[in-house]
């Protein structure tokens, strides 16, 4: 491990310690999302952007009854996939770029989803956090760590970052983090930051990372922390 970025890990010890309680803890961490194809884990990870796994769930069966493939969903009309997504948040925009990279996943790929990180990027509405996850999920293959609000926070609390911007928190842990573990640290430290290291309220009394973690020893030392300090 370089030193550096990756901050406050002196002998990499800490480090050590954080995989290992993420491994033992979350063991099989994957993606709530349901799919049932690389295609159908694009589209619900596109409609997962501001909105809860949860409530993409509860639409995704439906929408991918209708139109279970890109080629269908190329073929949908706009308002008809309005209509399956509307609940959840920017379902405009999101329909029109789903239906418009199914088109082009038709042209460019036969209808299958690409597996490479510039390929995916290429695609209307999937940024880099998107394609990392769906590379992961459907294809178990890394070319970056996943960051979303969950691991920007854990990562920041537990002192692997000191950044907030996803691209250098990304690149920050990339550094630092093996990389056969990149695809299940972030799916970790997600389940970590829903059950245990949420963002209002950690709760550092019951937590199995508190003896390596920094905010937790900050927290110690000054009960009247100001929330407001942390991303
Ligand atoms: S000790 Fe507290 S701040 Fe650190 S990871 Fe656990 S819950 Fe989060």
């Amino acid at each position: 491990m370089k030193k550096g970025r990756c901050l406050r890990l002196e002998n990499g010890k800490r480090l050590k310690d954080i995989l290992t309680f993420l491994e033992r803890e979350y063991p099989c961490a994957k993606t709530a999302l349901d799919h049932g194809s690389p295609f159908q884990m694009l589209v619900a990870t596109i409609l997962s952007a501001q909105t809860t796994d949860a409530r993409v769930n509860m639409v995704t069966p439906g929408l991918f009854n209708k139109f279970p493939t890109a080629a269908d969903m190329s073929h949908a009309g706009i308002e008809e996939i309005e209509r399956e997504i509307r609940s959840v948040n920017f379902y405009r925009n999101k329909a029109r770029n789903i239906r418009k990279l199914s088109g082009i996943l038709v042209e460019k790929w036969s209808g299958k989803v690409p597996g490479s990180m510039a390929e995916l990027v290429s695609l209307p509405g999937v940024a880099r956090k998107t394609a990392n996850v769906v590379m992961g999920e459907a294809f178990g293959k890394s070319e970056g760590i996943v960051v979303d609000t969950h691991v920007k926070r854990l990562a920041w609390r537990l002192g692997l970052t000191k950044n907030t911007l996803p691209e250098k928190v990304e690149a920050d842990l990339m550094e630092c983090i093996p990389r056969n573990r990149w695809i299940s640290f972030s799916m970790q430290l997600i389940l970590h930051g829903r059950k245990v290291c949420n963002a209002r309220k950690p709760l550092c009394e019951i937590c199995g990372l508190a003896g390596c973690c920094p905010y937790a020893a900050e927290i110690g030392r000054d009960k009247n922390k100001n929330e407001k300090d942390q991303p």
